[in-house]
């Protein structure tokens, strides 16, 4: 134990915060063994990515994770939290090519192999970046246990997801649409499209009929891809155009025919009932020329230049084209008419960049039969979502969830295990690098080139990261995971990802419960961002605030599935709640000098200690139940109620005069005893100030981190006690108030009469009166007959003090003389503006409305200070 004397006056984060880190480390105390006798509990960490730093959405969701580990851990779990990275294919790789180009490399010119050395060169040199700020925050994560997506294990679990699925006839190769980075050059999945709705032309145009009856009008957002158009569509059941299905328009420009189809995609009701039919640059048209067999002409390619088939518009970019094919429209007499309209656009999520739907030979992985076991798993209740609200979200995605474009592009990543024979064509997938093809013998064999998309990695981390495919000992243990937590903006990406995975692959589903968090804002309500510059560096908060600060203040906003607003003002009430418990806990220090305390509850309970016990005994149960339903900021409001209020300013304040005399062991055992078990309920929030005042103060055991959970107990529950406290408080609280109200000093002590049906308690309480409401004196009794005695009245009583104890009452009368003759000038001065016809006719209303609440104002002080006068009558 510490003395006193060495003891900082203040806990200075900085300083200390890294330090009991390392103390923590040293002792192991992170790490989860399996198996063990104990139940385990299991939270796998959202890898972030390589290229990432710590920003607030991190600091939300490692905070929350952290909670929840550290206070199970407590609980007597052997609880998991699986750390790791993710290699982040498409914004690693974008990284490298960037880094490269400002030295003049492409990645063309180095090839892929000399590219995939500089790119796990740049992964040594930054992948750690992430995770020493992730232990700066206080991460209690089995750092030993530390996993890549792209590391021997996973990696291993990558290929054999691949062959199994392949081999089910899951994954195929094929050539359709997919959403194409023009920028990035590389097919995004759909879940990696953002649609915003923005400002577009509507283009209405006429395609004549090739018998030349006539012409067929329809219009369209993107006229260049006209030059690829293969069919004019219209409903089955439109009466309109029932005579012309089948029969032939000839395309504008490119004076070619093409037919009209019928086929119930087409709206009759949208325009006039006629679309156009571009199979190569439309997912809805490419599915119907699927349905009717058309053929698909590719026009623009794959950098977003129109290519040899878009004819003399040849090496436009699209927007180029689109202007140019407008005009040559229009000249023909094409064009009927152009429409502003909104428009849905989908961007790429990386850098932005127009999505083009483009037709290419792709890897899919077929999602019908992997998404029903995924809805029937959270229909049944083995995997729930806190709030329920998000169920629907998930629910959303799958049922209308199509195949998996999975290949990217892309060298940085799993390459593809797909094996293509160069004399015979065979297609050859498989656990082992072949060396022969099995149908010909042939040794030419060349891989696919493309890598996978990050997100198949990603999808097995909760088992892939237990070792699977082996049956592995930590597999059985920990997994299926109890809790993952992550944000709403990547139950798409990510969790409906996990949960289709772990059933396919392990038959059970990989989390008990998704908890999801909101976006960490600023301070009015904006989304952090790179382009607004508003973003909140949490390193920099850790280093003015500390860490605990950070966390609190995270905890504090968290309601499941809600945004909240981040503000300096939060951090600083947050560090000042830290401070006020240094401070409480260097008043017991004080208090205990050189005297021994015995680490439990005294035989003999006063009152007050009663009061102090009871109610931390429930909030321990509150505590708890709270954080078994995830409501982690209802949770730490009440802690810092709790200790900010009940104890530091009132336990400590009642149990100042016994520390003084004869009874001070007891007073000192209560509050060691208060103390530690508020540092165990908070420790999940404040880690690191918490075990370092554990340290200090008397205690048993290694760590504060270590120690157990309390528990609530039916025998520390004093209800009468508890009662008798507040009715003691609420008159402390009521003479203090008045006392304010009148400007009393201090050190003004006066006689207090209590007239109470409570005669024992509030006798039991004299004390407290004396040193919290300034009594010199305390009279309990029923009735005290007194002429001018200021009367204060609460629920259980009401207290009496002589009025000349309270005031000099010549001074006072003279100043509330003073005050009145003041305020009813002012109210002359209102009171003639307003009897003012000009004024209260011309003036703006808000002026005069104004006047006349400031009028009634002054005529209620008047009032008030009429009666106060009175009294001394
Ligand atoms: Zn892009
Ligand atoms: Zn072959």
């Amino acid at each position: 134990m510490k003395k006193i004397d060495q003891i900082p006056k203040t806990f200075e984060p900085s300083q200390e915060e890294a330090a009991i880190y390392s103390m923590w480390m040293e002792a192991g105390a992170f790490r989860a063994e399996a198996p063990s006798d104990k139940e385990s509990f299991t939270i796998v960490m959202p890898p972030p990515n390589i290229t990432g730093e710590l920003h607030m959405g991190h600091a939300l969701d490692n905070t929350l994770q952290d909670i929840l580990i550290r206070w199970r851990r407590m609980q007597g779990f052997e609880a998991l939290w699986m750390p790791g990275t993710d290699h982040a294919s498409i914004a690693t790789e974008a990284r490298i090519v960037e880094e490269m180009s400002k030295e003049g490399i492409s990645k063309e010119a180095i090839g892929r192999e000399k590219f995939l050395k500089r790119a796990w060169e740049w992964k040594e040199k930054y992948g750690s970046r992430i995770i020493s700020q992730l232990k700066k925050l206080g991460s209690s994560c089995d750092w030993e246990r530390e996993r890549f997506t792209m590391d021997e294990g996973c990696s291993h679990a990558v290929r054999e997801v691949f062959v199994r699925l392949y081999e089910k006839g899951l994954i195929y190769r094929g050539e359709r649409i997919i959403n194409w980075c023009t920028q990035c050059k590389t097919s995004i999945s759909d879940a990696e499209v953002e649609f915003e709705e923005k400002d577009a032309a509507f283009y209405h145009l006429r395609y004549p009929l090739a018998d030349g009856s006539g012409y067929l009008e329809l219009a369209t957002t993107r006229p260049e891809t006209m030059l690829g158009d293969t069919a004019v569509a219209v409903h089955p059941e439109d009466e309109r155009y029932a005579n012309l299905v089948g029969k032939n328009v000839v395309l504008p420009i490119v004076n070619k025919e093409i037919p009209v189809i019928a086929d119930t995609y087409v709206e009759m009701d949208f325009g006039t009932g006629v679309v156009k039919i571009t199979p190569a640059h439309d997912p809805n048209d490419f599915e119907v020329g699927l349905r009717h067999d058309l053929p698909v002409v590719t026009v623009i390619d794959e950098k977003g230049v129109m290519n040899e088939l878009a004819g003399r518009y040849q090496g436009m970019t699209i927007m180029e084209c689109r202007k140019a094919i407008v005009k040559d429209l229009e000249e023909q007499g094409f064009l009927v008419k152009t429409e502003p309209m909104k428009h849905n656009v989908g961007s790429c999520y990386r850098c932005g960049t127009v999505i083009e739907p483009r037709v290419s030979l792709q890897w899919f992985v077929k999602m019908k039969p992997l998404a029903e076991p995924a809805i029937e798993a959270v229909k049944k209740g083995d995997t729930r979502f806190v709030p329920e609200r998000f169920e629907k979200v998930y629910y959303h995605w799958l049922e209308n969830i199509r195949d998996w474009c999975i290949s990217r592009q892309l060298w940085w990543g799993h390459r593809i295990p797909a094996w293509y024979c160069e004399d015979c064509g065979e297609t050859i997938v498989s656990r082992k690098d072949p060396t022969e093809c099995p149908k010909c013998g042939s040794k030419h064999l060349h891989q696919d080139e493309d890598t996978l998309d990050t997100w198949f990695s990603s999808a097995l981390w909760p088992f892939s990261t237990m070792g699977w495919p082996a049956q592995t000992p930590e597999l059985e243990y920990f997994y299926p995971t109890d809790t993952l937590v992550t944000g709403y903006d990547i139950i798409f990406f990510w969790v409906v990802r996990m949960m289709f995975s772990g059933l396919e692959h392990t038959g059970k589903a990989p989390f008990r419960t998704v908890f999801i968090h909101g976006l960490v804002r600023d301070a009015q309500g904006r989304k952090m961002s790179k382009s607004l510059g508003n973003g909140i560096d949490p390193l920099e908060i850790i280093e003015k605030y500390g860490a605990d600060a950070l966390r609190f203040t995270l905890a504090t906003g968290n309601s499941p599935g809600n945004d909240m607003r981040f503000t300096d003002e939060k951090v600083e009430a947050s560090r000042n709640f830290a401070n006020k418990i240094w401070n409480a806990a260097r008043f017991i220090l004080m208090n205990i000098g050189d005297n021994p305390v015995e680490l439990c509850l005294p035989d003999m309970l006063e009152m007050e200690d009663k009061w102090i016990v009871s109610r931390f005994n429930s909030l321990t149960a509150e505590i708890t139940d709270n954080l078994e339903k995830f409501e982690l900021g209802i949770a730490v409001q009440k802690l810092y109620d709790f200790i900010w209020d009940n104890f530091c300013d009132w336990y400590i304040e009642l149990c100042k005069a016994r520390l003084q005399g004869e009874n001070a062991a007891g007073a000192r055992q209560v509050l060691v005893y208060v103390m530690t078990g508020m540092l165990k309920l908070l420790h999940p929030f404040m880690p690191f100030i918490t075990e370092e005042i554990w340290q200090t103060i008397p205690h048993e055991g290694e760590t504060l981190m270590k120690s157990e959970w309390p528990k609530y107990d039916a025998f520390l529950n004093f209800p009468a006690e508890e009662k008798e406290m507040e009715r003691i408080m609420e008159a402390i609280r009521a003479i203090r108030n008045r006392r304010a109200e009148m400007n009393v000093p201090p050190s003004k002590k006066t006689p207090v009469y209590i007239e109470t049906a409570f005669k024992p308690t509030f006798e039991r309480g004299a004390v407290f009166f004396e040193r919290l409401a300034w009594a010199r004196s305390v009279d309990v009794g029923e009735n005290f007959e007194m002429d001018g005695a200021v009367s204060i009245i609460t629920a259980d009583a009401t207290i009496k003090i002589p009025m000349e104890e309270l005031v000099d009452k010549q001074a006072e009368s003279a100043r509330l003389s003073r005050e009145k003759e003041d305020v009813q000038k002012q109210l002359d001065g209102v009171m003639a503006r307003l009897n003012n016809q000009a004024f209260v006719s011309k003036a703006p209303q808000k002026v005069v409305e104004a006047a006349r609440e400031n009028a009634a104002r002054l005529k209620e002080k008047l009032v008030l200070l009429e009666q106060s006068l009175s009294a001394f009558g």
